[in-house]
């Protein structure tokens, strides 16, 4: 008899500081939302976010959502990607550049990648505070990869030029 799969919690972060982010990020949730052998749990409010990196480019639109899975990181990350392209993703090697689409795997349950393709846990959540602080807004009881809380994480962070969105 085939083992029974358990589902992983999850949570992606989103970002889009091109064309229409909000729409495109509220697009982008229901197409996870859609997605064969994924639960949407949760998602954050909106923030808008100041860039890292290049700075000539327009702020961003961050959110987080959490997710209950029986996928592995490689598929999820691969939907993921098929997601971004269809939200007018286009890779040109910039690190850090502008985009349409912005989907990044940050935890999966416990699973551990370690190679070009996929980092998990995601490597650049320490620090961030447009990933830390939506993230701490669905679950302020999280425990990080080196078991600080992710209140440490937060309290971090740079959060002078995060603003929650509101939506009316
Ligand atoms: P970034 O998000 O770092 O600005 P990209 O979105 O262009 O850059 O991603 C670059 C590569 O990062 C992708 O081709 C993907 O395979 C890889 N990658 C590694 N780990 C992850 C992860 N945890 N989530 C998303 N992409 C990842
Ligand atoms: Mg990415």
């Amino acid at each position: 008899m085939d083992k029974p799969l358990t589902a992983d919690i999850g949570f992606i972060g989103l970002g889009a500081n091109l064309g229409s982010p909000v729409t495109t990020l509220t697009s982008a949730l229901s197409h996870i939302a859609a997605l064969t052998d994924v639960e949407l749990i949760a998602s954050s409010s909106f923030y808008d976010s100041v860039p890292m990196g290049p700075s000539e480019q327009p702020n961003y639109i961050n959110a987080i959502c959490k997710i209950s899975t029986t996928l592995d990181g490689l598929s999820l990350l691969k939907q993921l990607q098929y997601i971004e392209q269809t939200h007018g993703r286009i890779r040109n090697g910039e690190h850090w550049g502008p985009r349409t689409l912005d989907l990044d795997l940050l935890l999966l349950g416990q699973q551990q990648y370690h190679t070009n393709e996929l980092t998990l846990p995601h490597y650049g959540m320490q620090g961030r505070e447009f990933v830390l602080v939506p993230m701490f807004e669905l679950q302020p009881d999280l425990i990080m990869p080196d078991n600080a809380s992710i209140a440490k994480w937060v309290s971090e962070c740079d959060v002078s030029q995060l603003r929650r969105i509101q939506m009316t």
